[in-house]
């Protein structure tokens, strides 16, 4: 039996944990077909629950487990990782999988802790169901390692768009079942206490932009940014960065995109003079198609890319701003 973490948002089930619940589904259908169950920890307002049990539902989950508690209404990743530990027991789950989000990463390395498993963090695929191997993403994704579970329980998290949220053939009817987990003063020892708004943050659009148009050095200063943002709009994508240029403060932190940034894997990505060194590379690999706009034929971008537009961008990105707006009046 596979347990999946599963993190909510208002609609219900957060797209990467959506990813984390198909990935399971495929592992149980190669593993003669394993029950898929999930666990939440917390509370769940009416609307949130309604759209998770309709997306796992979606997804041909059997079952939901709700841990409640009062001391879960913050987040403690001790003690979030306490309810999923009873779920495992009860259930005698074989495998616990969440999204490789900071969040499920830090649930999960504590589940791995706790119960002695073996976990393999940032997985992108299971290469042998028997014994179990997967390949995972190391060093920021430039680098796939194969590793081999061995153990009763394997714990996984799931790199972000490892595989995009399919829907089961068969919707399940799913069983909502409450639970109290058993937590210690200790598991609540680091949990959040205040939380603030901060400035507006795009980071979650850009992870889950299926077009993102990219800005590096080549934008020449924080005015050059103008035409890109346009295209940006235009696709209805979301902006990302190279570091220089957050370095430079030409634009904020949360557009960054690479190995210290935001990794994204959108059908689309437009890197515009940006050279594509290897730790902004390790951000933006998993595009589905790669279009580079440099003025530099032999930039590692270029040559990577699907597609390459030689030339200055501040000449070409006005061109095709001005083909799309005729395209779409
Ligand atoms: C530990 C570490 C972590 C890092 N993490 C990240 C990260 O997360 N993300 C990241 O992006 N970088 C990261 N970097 C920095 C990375 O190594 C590069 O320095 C950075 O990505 C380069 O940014 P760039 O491509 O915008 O600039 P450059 O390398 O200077 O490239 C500019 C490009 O623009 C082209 N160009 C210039 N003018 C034009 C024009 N008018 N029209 C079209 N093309 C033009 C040039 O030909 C060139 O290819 C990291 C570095 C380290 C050491």
């Amino acid at each position: 039996m596979i347990l999946v973490l599963v993190e909510t948002d208002p609609q219900g089930a957060t797209l990467t944990s959506r990813e984390a619940l198909t990935f399971a589904r495929g592992l149980a259908s190669r593993s003669g077909g394993a029950p898929v169950h999930a666990v939440v920890v917390g509370p769940l307002e009416p609307e949130v629950q309604e759209g998770l049990v309709a997306h796992l539902a979606e997804q041909g989950v059997a079952e939901l487990h709700h841990a409640q508690d009062d001391r879960l209404s913050s987040y403690a990743a001790a003690a979030w990782a306490a309810a999923v530990v009873d779920a495992v027991s009860a259930l005698s789950a074989g495998l616990v999988v969440a999204s490789g989000t900071p969040r499920g990463s830090e649930i999960l390395a504590h589940v791995a802790v706790r119960t002695d498993a073996v976990m393999a963090a940032n997985v992108v695929t299971v290469d042998e169901v028997e014994p179990l191997t997967v390949s995972r993403q190391v060093m920021g994704g430039a680098v796939l390692e194969e590793m081999r579970l061995d153990g009763a329980l394997g714990v996984l998290s799931i790199a972000g768009h490892a595989c995009d949220p399919e829907p089961a053939d068969q919707p399940t009817e799913v069983t909502v079942s409450a639970y109290t987990p058993s937590l210690a003063d200790a598991d609540l020892r680091a949990r959040v206490v205040r939380t603030e708004p901060v400035e507006a943050d795009d980071t979650a659009a850009l992870s889950e932009a299926r077009v993102v148009v990219g800005a590096g050095r080549g934008a020449g200063g924080p005015d050059g940014f103008g035409d890109l943002l346009e295209l940006t709009d235009l696709l209805g994508g979301s902006l990302g960065v190279s570091r220089v240029v957050t370095n430079l403060g030409w634009r904020p932190h949360h557009e960054q995109v690479g190995q210290t940034g935001t990794r994204i894997s959108p059908d689309l990505y437009i890197p515009c003079g940006i050279s594509g060194a290897v730790q902004h590379w390790a951000g933006c690999q998993s595009a589905k198609t790669i279009l580079a706009i440099n003025t530099d034929a032999d930039a590692p971008m270029v040559t990577k890319a699907d597609y390459a537009v030689i030339g200055d961008l501040h000449e070409i990105v006005p061109a095709i701003n001005a083909e799309l707006r005729k395209r779409l009046a």
